[in-house]
């Protein structure tokens, strides 16, 4: 297929004026597409090469992409620059040049989507010596065959950000319009199901109905696949191969990292017992939540967003060859800077000092962790997910081999509020952030909260008891003093599960350090948007809107009602926080993994 169609579809994704707008274009494009080509254009269309566990990233600087607009429209630096600044992105840039290119381009070809992604693949795996005129050659190669559209989207892919505010979300809702036909012929009793349910309805409202219901099934369908294979150009390849029955064939496997289950919240020891009953309380261990994959010797290890970060623990790598009695086999775990002898555990900031890409070894050695285990999800061929916690657990417990780098979380049984509490005093005393309960019968939940986990943090003061997660949608510049940072206060948000969007609840100004306000300058120029993203929420306009994307721990005095924003908007009033104060950066965090929308009114209805 001929990028330019990809380009095309793009170009109205951009201008849609709603989601539903956008995931139809979307569905149009996938339909359009061809089986050959088809992953290609997922990647692209994420801004991706390939999906995030691979590791193989484009991210090339914005001098280069500068260098290459230069060398292909025959402007001058100096005028691309003063292009730059005023549009705030590279895309409009080229869009602009290569309209009005003033060199004559010799060799040109129509761009294939295969040849687009292969430059661009060569691109993300070039590196060493001479690997940035490689990349700029490639790169130049492509400007100088693309029109106008082809180039910006190009530029903007490279530079990692496609603007285009297409989630993995909505690609899974253009993927549920795309098989909407197959579900009445594959699954025929789930059909009668939302039949009867809507039997009452009047026929016109019934089939709009019937037509929603059948796409929320499909979509839940395919997450659920998303959840343990988290590569969307596999997971569509397989659907364009052999349609939904294609689903079945994805399965968990060693190498491919399962989206992990999420916690939720409650305040007290009493409410936690009520929910659950009798349940499993484990130590809330503050460090870096790992997912060890080990096949024979080979080990991968995952971060909570699904990097492979396997390089940065040799001696966890070595402490699951050495110590787990298993050949294949899918495990997690937090692991943390321990100190055997004194039993002491380090702050979260010691354990991050080893999310490093230099001086692994040293590092390691001065500040080794340990990973404490706490879930089993595939063992020697089996996948496990279905399984009770205790069965899980159990099968957990009996592959752990003796030593010192892998242990299994310190846990006791509690059926009453007095028992769970003294075990989370026990544990904040030791150093831990609190606890997590566990409900026993609990199968393993991937990518979503469903009160299988609860988590009990230990309060910070006599302020609201619990830290937040907010996602930056915007930020002020600085005044005064602050105008040198570039950033002065942020627009944080609280994410919305039920329709994937983020509403802002808090104006952040303080808390944040000199040193935090230049790297969030660095970190969100590169995300900034000329307009407000169609998945975030908000009358407050920033100076500027960024894409949401950095995730930080927030602490505040209270949660009030607001008439100025959007979280828990009904009738005039939202809720936002009272004096809020950045902690620190989750950079461990993806956006959907940010306190929710109905956390914060459960937070609220309890401080009330
Ligand atoms: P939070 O990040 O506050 O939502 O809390 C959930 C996180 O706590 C998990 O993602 C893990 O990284 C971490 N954690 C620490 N100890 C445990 C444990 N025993 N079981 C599960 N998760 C744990």
């Amino acid at each position: 297929m001929d990028f330019s169609i990809v380009a095309d579809f793009f170009q109205k994704i951009e201008s849609a004026s709603s989601r539903l707008e956008m995931t139809d274009f979307y569905a149009e494009l996938l339909n359009k597409t061809d089986l050959t080509d088809i992953k290609e254009v997922i990647y692209l269309s994420q801004g991706k090469i390939a999906p995030d566990f691979n590791g193989i990233e484009l991210g090339l600087g914005e001098n280069l992409v500068i260098e290459a607009i230069r060398k292909t429209t025959g402007y001058s630096k100096e005028k691309i620059m003063q292009d730059f600044l005023k549009k705030g992105d590279l895309g409009e840039v080229i869009y602009f040049f290569s309209a009005n290119k003033i060199q004559k381009t010799l060799f040109k070809e129509v761009l294939s989507v295969q040849k687009v992604f292969s430059n661009l693949k060569r691109i993300g795996l070039s590196s060493g010596h001479g690997s940035q005129e490689t990349k700029l050659k490639l790169l130049s190669e492509l400007f100088n065959s693309a029109n106008a559209s082809e180039a910006k989207f190009i530029a903007r892919i490279v530079l990692g950000k496609t603007r285009l505010g297409l989630g993995d979300s909505s690609i899974m809702d253009a993927l549920a319009i795309i098989y909407s036909f197959e579900f009445p012929i594959l699954f025929k009793k789930e059909l009668n199901l939302i039949e009867e349910n809507l039997k009452e309805k009047k026929e016109e409202k019934r089939k709009i109905e019937t037509d929603l219901r059948i796409k929320q099934n499909l979509k839940e369908l395919i997450e659920s696949k998303y959840n343990i294979h988290p590569d969307l150009g596999f997971i569509c390849f397989k659907l364009k191969e052999k349609g939904l029955k294609g689903l079945n064939e994805i399965e968990i496997e060693t190498g491919i990292p399962i989206r992990p289950t999420l916690a939720e919240r409650l305040s007290n020891a009493e409410e936690i017992i009520e929910k659950l009953g009798k349940c499993i309380v484990e130590g809330k261990y503050d460090g870096l939540r790992l997912q060890c994959h080990k096949n024979k010797d080979e080990v991968i290890i995952f971060s909570r967003k699904q990097e492979n970060m396997t390089a940065m623990f040799p001696e966890l790598v070595k402490g699951i060859q050495e110590q787990i009695k298993a050949e294949k086999v899918i495990f997690e775990g937090e692991a943390l800077a321990f100190n055997e002898k004194e039993k002491k555990f380090y702050p979260f900031q010691i354990t991050m000092q080893r999310k490093r890409k230099y001086g692994v070894k040293e590092k390691s050695e001065e500040v080794p962790l340990t990973l404490f285990c706490f879930d089993l999800m595939y063992l020697n061929g089996k996948n496990l997910m279905d399984l009770t916690l205790t069965e899980r657990r159990k099968s957990l417990n009996s592959i752990i081999g003796k030593g010192k780098r892998i242990k299994l979380t310190d846990s006791i049984l509690a059926s009453d509020a007095k028992t769970l509490e003294k075990f989370f005093n026990e544990s904040v005393s030791k150093g831990l952030e609190g606890i997590i309960a566990k409900d026993l019968n609990a199968k393993y939940i991937a990518g979503a909260r469903k009160f299988a986990w609860i988590k009990l943090k230990k309060s910070y003061n006599d302020e609201l008891n619990d830290s937040m997660d907010l996602v930056i949608i915007g930020f002020f510049k600085g005044k005064g003093k602050r105008t040198q940072f570039g950033v002065g206060a942020l627009l944080c948000a609280v994410f919305d599960s039920i329709e994937h969007s983020f509403k802002s609840v808090a104006k952040i100004g303080t808390g944040l350090s000199e040193e935090q306000l230049k790297e969030l300058n660095e970190l969100l120029s590169v995300i900034s948007l000329k307009e407000k993203p169609l998945n975030v929420v908000s009358e407050i306009i920033p100076d500027v809107w960024v894409e949401p994307k950095y995730v930080i721990e927030v602490i505040a005095d209270e949660i009030t009602r607001s008439p100025i924003h959007a979280a828990a908007k009904s009738e005039n009033n939202g809720l936002a926080l009272r004096f809020p104060r950045m902690i620190q950066f989750r950079q461990d965090k993806n956006p959907e993994d940010a306190t929710t929308e109905n956390e914060l009114i459960s937070l609220f209805e309890r401080n009330k």
